[in-house]
């Protein structure tokens, strides 16, 4: 393992680590690693608190996927180094930790450590370190080795858990700094995650999302496993009182007939699939690496469709890319209203240094990136009233997640990821409810529990 020491003394009047402050930035992934490092600082006997300038250790777990996310914590962390009467030990974790390494130094001088995203089991070692030699830490190994103590996250949602199954990515998309901060795919061993799914069933949790970048490629760096992304979904579903499984990233290339089989054939399998699309013309999915024409995508959305006729998609979008043209574009809004995602996340292109389209000029004005996403995200407020439109006077399975901030009110999200507010009490947190939606607002559907499917929690 990959481990330096930096000779530089860190501040001398440093306090002791009683209490640590940790803020998360990014994606699901990030937060499950918040959620580990943070069960093993509780292990340790810190207490986490939530007035930073109270803390005795501060861990920013950062993220690097676009621009602002890096601007955001770059400001932060300058703003700590201004104050004159902070002692804190400062740790900076996660994707910028991998991208920018020991230069965080150079800009922070103010920072004590530095872990990337393959060593976040590392950081009860660092801290020992800091606080022992004051010297500045870091950690940044290319590789994930899969060492990981899942079964220490501290999770804050009682009844939905993130798994992780698979770390890294081999897809080398020409615009995605993941494959270089988070290194390779490494597949993680099917009995532990199967141990820590009824480990969590067993605490009262009812819904578990797998994570990974890509888990549509789970198990194939594990041959000698003979266990691919559908096996595991198999195994899975098999523990009972696991109500609802999802799962997040995917990427196209990799969505097999076995797992659309899948999907139609688990009961706790949602019918929710994140879709990717990226961009609708076969020109501009060449640039970005995607490894599927315009033409297989669809062929393979058709595919789902028609395997799982219930299914929802959701997509990624990326308006403005380097070159992009009018008519490309328009291609993207076409496919995007003739497939209607459920939901979508859409993003203006903006270059990632140590990318290799950080190399390509960024061409397309700010104005006109910015005029094709309004356009795009018009497309996608329509769609998703209409959908609104449609689910009224229908009933839907809701998981009752946690009590709104409105009197009397209660979330839950619907198996297909859609947000719905009703009336009940606490003791639905964590049960499955039949719910009779009768309106919606911006971007919630409000509606009755139905007391016929009523299942109290005792
Ligand atoms: S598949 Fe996803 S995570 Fe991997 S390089 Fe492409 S966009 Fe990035």
């Amino acid at each position: 393992m990959l481990k330096n020491i930096l000779h530089t003394p860190m501040h001398p009047q440093k306090r002791p680590l009683n209490t640590f402050f940790i803020r998360t930035y990014g994606c699901q992934m990030n937060e499950l690693d918040s959620e580990i490092m943070v069960g093993q600082l509780e292990k340790r006997g810190l207490k986490r608190i939530d007035d930073e300038d109270q803390a005795d250790l501060l861990i920013f777990n950062t993220c690097s996927i676009r621009d602002l996310a890096e601007r955001k914590v770059m400001g932060k962390l300058g703003q700590l180094g201004r104050s004159t009467t902070r002692r804190s030990i400062i740790g900076v974790t996660g994707c910028m930790a991998m991208a920018k390494k020991e230069s965080l130094f150079r800009k922070l001088p103010h920072i004590d450590f530095v872990i990337g995203t393959n060593n976040i089991g590392d950081l009860s070692n660092v801290l020992d370190e800091v606080v022992e030699s004051g010297r500045k830490t870091i950690r940044t190994d290319d590789q994930f080795e899969e060492n990981l103590d899942y079964l220490a996250a501290k999770r804050e949602d009682p009844v939905k858990a993130y798994v992780s199954i698979i770390r890294g990515c081999d897809k080398f998309c020409t615009y995605c700094v993941v494959p270089y901060t988070r290194g390779q795919e490494v597949s993680r061993d099917p009995q532990s995650i199967v141990d820590e799914c009824r480990g969590l069933v067993d605490k009262g949790y009812k819904e578990i999302t797998l994570l990974g970048q890509n888990v549509n490629s789970y198990g194939k760096d594990k041959p000698e496993w003979n266990c691919l992304f559908h096996d595991l979904l198999y195994k899975l579903d098999k523990i009972p009182g696991l109500e609802r499984i999802r799962f997040m990233t995917s990427h196209p290339v990799d969505i097999t007939l076995q797992l659309m089989e899948a999907i139609r054939d688990l009961p706790s399998l949602c019918e929710f699939v994140h879709f990717p699309m990226q961009a609708g013309s076969n020109r501009i999915l060449k640039k970005m690496h995607r490894i599927y024409t315009i033409e297989q995508y669809l062929e393979k959305v058709a595919l789902l469709r028609q395997t799982v006729p219930n299914v929802v998609l959701g997509t990624d979008i990326i308006v403005g890319f380097p070159t992009e043209t009018e008519e490309e574009f328009q291609m993207t809004y076409d496919h995007f209203k003739a497939i209607r995602y459920s939901v979508a996340f859409l993003f203006a292109y903006s270059a990632r240094k140590g990318t290799p389209a950080f190399r390509w000029k960024d061409d397309i004005a700010e104005e006109v990136k910015h005029e094709r996403l309004q356009r795009l995200l018009s497309l996608y407020q329509e769609i998703c009233t209409e959908e609104r439109q449609e689910m009224l006077g229908k009933e839907v399975e809701v998981l009752v997640e946690k009590r709104n901030k409105d009197e009397g009110q209660f979330k839950g999200r619907t198996r297909c990821w859609k947000n719905v507010l009703f009336s009940g009490d606490d003791r639905m947190i964590g049960t499955l409810q039949r719910v009779k939606i009768h309106g919606y607002n911006h971007q919630t559907l409000l509606g009755e529990i139905q007391n016929s499917k009523f299942k109290m929690q005792n």
